[in-house]
């Protein structure tokens, strides 16, 4: 499916954003592999392609449940006087019972296109529906992850797929629910999936596989040390995932289980680095916030989702004073665009505080375009990919936005983003590509009505089921 999607070769930015900053007369060349060779500012254009706007590396999506996408909506109803993450929770278990392979591939390949008509070039899948509704697995017990690589590819996105381990449903392995019985796996089932999906991932420039423990609620010490291991015997550098901290109810279980907090107890027993991604991690101390900033770990923080479900504020500005890293993540997909995110991230402390500009670089400067590459620099960390910069030697992930959006309109560089983020509704992406491919044109993915009528029968078949 990837062919239908033109390939490109040499391209001309009138304005582009390079690591080191904004440059002009930018020519970039791409191998036909897809991975940039040449980036080199000051150029002629000499016959190649011009893009039609401001230049940017498309922006990794570190956070996600594909099958979200479809409850998006549908967990807004008061239930009681009481609602909260927890019953959110119970809606999705309500949900995933009448979802299949067939709907889960529909379901994320719609996701998939719309994030890149958004401006996400990747994303990072946290696939904890492995199982058939009975909780059996399926003949191949993959078949839920294969899904998941063929939507991505269907759409041309890059993935990085985290299968979910998830054995327990409270801290100190306690017994799963039933209700989770999509999800769980012990040692040797998982590792079966993980080895399958691991023969289909190697070798392929735009998909990396990482590992998932769900959360500290969900595996044991024991569990998770034994999967790490297995893991990093096939991949050393694999990305490791793993919420955390989303819930004071979840600090306070963890505190009553080994008496520390879970960003702590991480910090404590594991050797955080940059191959590690915390997601959420929005309730942590002063001492868990510096130590995880020193880390190199990354914070994956998912402003809408965390709103949506009531999470919190991440303590964003003293963690980016301490030097922390990020990235963002759409994760229940009630937004689909990075703009959003980036926005209420920093609006959020703004309201916090009190004060405007918050996240910012140091000695001042753009807000949109520090939120931007700081996600985008965070973001690629915790996919394990080579994205997230208009560099050599990394994939050609390229973004180009609108200039007939009229927001845009007599802004330059720094300008740009911050209209982007601040102003722009989230509609402001032209042309999209992936891998040196474009898969977005004037602001359209060629497949999107077909993956929309696989979609719209997908939620008919769950309506119906
Ligand atoms: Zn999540």
């Amino acid at each position: 499916m990837t062919s239908a999607f033109p390939r490109l070769s040499r391209i001309f930015a009138h304005t582009a954003l390079l690591p080191e900053g904004w440059a002009d007369d930018v020519l970039i060349q791409v191998d036909e592999a897809g991975w940039i060779r040449r980036v080199t500012p000051g150029a002629k254009a000499e016959g190649a392609q011009r893009v039609a706007g401001p230049l940017l590396p498309g922006m990794p999506n570190l956070h996600g449940h594909a099958f979200q996408r479809a409850m998006a909506g549908l967990a807004e109803q008061a239930a009681s006087r009481d609602d909260s993450f927890w019953t959110w929770r119970n809606v999705m278990y309500g949900f995933v019972g009448r979802l299949g392979p067939e709907e889960a591939e529909a379901i994320a390949a719609q996701l998939y296109v719309e994030m890149l008509e958004a401006g996400y070039t990747a994303c990072a899948e946290f696939h904890y529906l492995h199982h058939a509704p009975d909780g059996s697995p399926y003949q191949d017990s993959s078949e839920m992850g294969q899904r998941h690589l063929k939507a991505a590819s269907t759409a041309g996105i890059g993935l990085t797929l985290l299968p979910v381990l998830y054995a327990h449903s409270g801290f100190g392995g306690r017994e799963p629910d039933p209700k989770q019985r999509r999800f769980i796996n012990n040692l040797s089932l998982f590792r079966n999936i993980y080895e399958s999906l691991h023969k289909v991932a190697t070798h392929k420039n735009e998909l990396q596989l990482g590992l998932a423990p769900h959360s500290l609620r969900a595996v044991t010490p024991e569990l998770l040390q034994e999967a790490i291991t297995g893991v990093r015997a096939l991949d050393k550098d694999a990305p490791i995932h793993v919420h955390v901290a989303e819930q004071i109810g979840e600090v306070t279980d963890s505190l009553r289980w080994s008496g520390s907090r879970p960003v702590r107890w991480l910090l404590d027993n594991h050797a955080l680095d940059e191959r590690w991604c915390l997601i959420h991690a929005t309730h942590m101390d002063r001492r868990e916030l510096e130590d995880l900033a020193a880390s190199g770990a990354i914070a994956g923080l998912c402003p809408t989702t965390e709103a949506n479900l009531g999470d919190g504020l991440f303590p964003a500005v003293d963690y980016v004073r301490a030097g922390g890293r990020w990235g963002i993540g759409s994760d229940s997909h009630v937004t689909v665009d990075p703009w959003t995110e980036l926005r209420l991230l920093e609006y959020g402390q703004r309201l916090l505080y009190r004060r405007r500009n918050l996240l910012r670089p140091s000695e001042g400067g753009s807000v949109g375009r520090f939120l931007y590459q700081g996600a985008l620099s965070g973001g690629a960390e915790a996919c394990g990919r080579p994205i997230g910069a208009l560099a050599e030697g990394k994939r050609a992930d390229l973004v180009v936005l609108d200039p007939e959006c009229p927001v845009l309109w007599g802004k330059e560089k720094d300008q740009l983003l911050d209209a982007a983020v601040f102003a722009s509704g989230g509609k402001v992406v032209r042309d999209v590509a992936v891998g040196g491919r474009w898969v977005v044109q004037e602001s359209r993915h060629p497949l999107r009505d077909e993956v929309a009528a696989r979609f719209r029968g997908a939620i008919e078949h769950l309506k119906g089921a």
